[in-house]
Formats: structure tokens, C-alpha cells, sequence
């Protein structure tokens, strides 16, 4: 009971999503014994909904995906797994009997919607007790309705991306995942194709003539274009990309890509989808894109600054288009600006040396 205890207060002290999905996997695991406890997300894919692992408690001890742990994991299409397949489909608890023991999947609906945005998959040797069952069913609706909370804290309520709010804390998080000894222009594609790359490229996207939207078709129809790109930048980036309506009609992708070449063709493919999409009455909208690489030296203002240059040159020289500030500055198309690194922080220990 007090082992319970203290695994709900330490979730809910916690901010961090996918160290939220760890100190979910692991209380289960203590609570549980089970052979294996995985947390996946559910991701859509061009091919259909996919999972993707955030957690992991087994054999070997706790691991980590995704930002926070190991990358390059392919997420798996949902209707490879029978089990999750049919908690999906029934949005119900899902068992079976494997040779191995007992495995079963709880969807997780985290959203407004009914449509889970995860699952919890745990297998065990022997059938859980029904009291085993009704706890576990306890602790994740409270771990779900801690996930809507902090939605409903950091989410766009439009398109379900992150808010502008969050944009600062996901940035710190992210160079601090990156490794600044890496090039980004000389980072081979397999590499970043194996998703082993750690290299970080920001892009602004805004829709071109949205007010035309607006004006012409009202605003409930520039809304569904707004959902409509918002969904189609879920399909078309990976899922540990971050993605943030920054407000009105634009939007900005946090991109982990090896090359600038690798950068340039993703975000190449989100303006082709966007322009070959047909928008319910509107018809074709474009948009334009400008990026930049992320050089963690310089404040996110900085690296926005930059990116906003490229996108404003995207804008001027005819929209619908992919522009990024490193290469216009290369071909003397842009000014580049002398942008001060951070200021190293506060080190109290030199001041006592
Ligand atoms: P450009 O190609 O230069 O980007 O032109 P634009 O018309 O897209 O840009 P502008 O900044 O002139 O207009 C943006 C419009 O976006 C104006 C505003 O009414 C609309 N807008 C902002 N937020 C929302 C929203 O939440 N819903 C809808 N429907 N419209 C919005
Ligand atoms: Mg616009
Ligand atoms: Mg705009």
C-alpha cells in the first residue's frame, strides 16, 4: 500500500512525459512482478496507425526510447500485434494465452477522444487476480486522467500539437539530448536514415494567404484547414519530432535528421502533401517553410530568428516553398547575423577556485 503510495506521488510530481511512461512501467513492474511491462504510443503513419515503444521494464531493467533513451526504433503497425490490434479496435482491456504465459493490453485514452493514444502491455507467467486486474485498471485511469491534465496544460486545443507555451522547455530538453561534436552537413543519409542520428534542424511553417481562407470561406473552414495541416505534419515527420502551433497559422517542427539534405527533403514532403491535399470546400491550400540547423550556442529566439529570415524569404520569392537560412547565407542571398552565444550560466564554483 505505502510501495502504491509513493509510486502515485512520484507521477504525479512529474511533468515529463516519457519520464512520466518510465515511473509508470516501473511502479507497475514492482507492484506486479511481471515478466515484461511496455508503454507504447500510438502513432498514425501514412500505412495505418503504428506503435511505438516509450517504455520498457523487463529482464534487463528499465529502458528508455525515443529523446530520453534509444532512438532509431521503428514504430510497428498495429495490425502486426493481434492483441493490440483487438484493444484498439474494442477500446477495451485485450488478453490472450502465448505459450510464454499470459499477456494482455490496456488501451490508454488520453485524449478527449475515444481513440487510445497508447497502450499498456504487460506479460506476465500466470493469469493476473482479478484483484490484480482491478488495481492495474485503477492505476492507469489515474495515470491517463494525469495525462489529459497536462494536455489540457500544454496542448493546442485546435490541433491537439504542443502550445507555444511548452516551446522553451522542449527545446532545452532537446539540446540537451543533442551531441554538439557532429557536423549536421556532414552527417552521412544511412546514418540519419537508421534514425542513429542526433543532429537538430527548426522549421517555421505558415500557411500562404490564409486570410483569403478566412475571408472567402469563414472561419470554421480556415479552422479545418488548420486541423488538417496539423494532421498532416503528424503523418509526415517522426514521432520524436516535436510539433507546435505557434498561434494562428503557423506552425514549428523540432527535426531530428542527419543532413541538411535529409532535413530539406522531410520538410520538402510536408509542403508537397500540403499542396496535393484537397481541403474540403477551400480545395488546395500551400504553405511555406523556412529552417534552420539548431546550434544549441545560440538562445531559441536566435534559432526562431533565423528560421523566420528563411521562411520570409520563402514568402517573398513566390511561396510554396522550402527555404533554408544556412543555404541562402551560403549563396549570398541573406545577411547572416551576428547572433551572441548564450551566456555560459552563473558558475559559482569558478568564483571560489
Ligand atoms: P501569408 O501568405 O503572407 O502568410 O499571408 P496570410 O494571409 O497567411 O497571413 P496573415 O498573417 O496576413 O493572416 C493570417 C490570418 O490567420 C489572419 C487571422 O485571421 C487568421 N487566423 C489566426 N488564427 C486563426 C484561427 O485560429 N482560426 C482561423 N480560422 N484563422 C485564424
Ligand atoms: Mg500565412
Ligand atoms: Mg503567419
Amino acid at each position: 500500500m505505502l510501495q502504491l503510495l509513493k509510486q502515485i506521488e512520484a507521477i504525479s510530481s512529474c511533468r515529463d512525459r516519457d519520464i512520466l511512461g518510465a515511473s509508470v512501467v516501473a511502479a507497475i513492474h514492482e507492484l506486479f512482478r511481471p515478466l515484461r511491462v511496455t508503454l507504447l504510443r500510438l502513432v498514425p503513419t501514412p500505412n495505418g496507425p503504428a506503435v511505438t515503444p516509450v517504455a520498457r521494464f523487463c529482464e534487463e531493467g528499465l529502458r528508455l526510447y525515443g529523446e530520453a533513451g534509444e532512438t532509431g526504433v521503428c514504430a510497428e503497425l498495429l495490425e502486426s500485434s493481434a492483441l493490440l490490434h483487438e484493444a484498439y479496435r474494442s477500446g477495451q482491456l485485450a488478453s490472450t494465452d502465448g505459450e510464454t504465459g499470459f499477456a494482455f493490453a490496456y488501451p490508454l485514452s488520453t485524449g478527449a477522444n475515444a481513440t487510445p493514444g497508447g497502450f499498456l502491455k504487460v506479460d506476465m507467467k500466470r493469469t493476473p487476480t482479478s484483484m490484480e486486474r482491478e488495481a492495474l485498471d485503477r492505476f492507469l485511469r489515474f495515470y491517463c486522467n494525469y495525462i489529459k491534465l497536462l494536455d489540457y496544460s500544454e496542448l493546442d486545443t485546435l490541433t491537439g500539437l504542443l502550445n507555444r507555451k511548452t516551446f522553451d522547455e522542449a527545446f532545452d530538453k532537446i539540446i540537451a539530448s543533442s551531441s554538439p561534436s557532429q557536423d549536421p552537413d556532414h552527417q552521412d543519409d544511412r546514418r540519419a536514415d537508421d534514425g542513429m542520428d542526433n543532429r537538430h534542424w527548426l522549421a517555421v511553417v505558415d500557411i500562404d494567404h490564409f486570410k483569403r481562407v478566412n475571408d472567402t470561406f469563414g472561419h470554421l473552414f480556415g479552422d479545418e484547414v488548420l486541423l488538417r495541416v496539423a494532421s498532416l505534419m503528424r503523418c509526415s515527420f517522426r514521432s520524436q519530432d516535436r510539433l507546435f502551433r505557434f498561434g494562428g497559422e503557423e506552425f514549428v517542427v523540432m527535426l531530428r535528421v542527419g543532413s541538411r539534405a535529409n532535413a530539406t527533403r522531410a520538410l520538402e514532403r510536408l509542403r508537397q502533401m500540403v499542396e496535393s491535399h484537397e481541403f474540403p470546400q477551400v480545395g488546395q491550400v500551400t504553405c511555406s517553410i523556412g529552417f534552420t540547423a539548431v546550434d544549441p550556442s545560440l538562445a531559441p529566439t536566435d534559432i526562431l530568428g533565423q528560421a523566420d529570415e528563411a521562411l520570409y524569404y520563402a514568402k517573398e520569392h513566390g511561396r510554396n516553398q522550402v527555404c533554408c537560412y544556412e543555404s541562402l547565407v551560403e549563396s549570398g542571398l541573406l545577411e547572416q547575423h551576428d547572433f551572441q552565444p548564450q551566456q555560459p550560466e552563473f558558475d559559482i564554483d569558478a568564483l571560489f577556485a
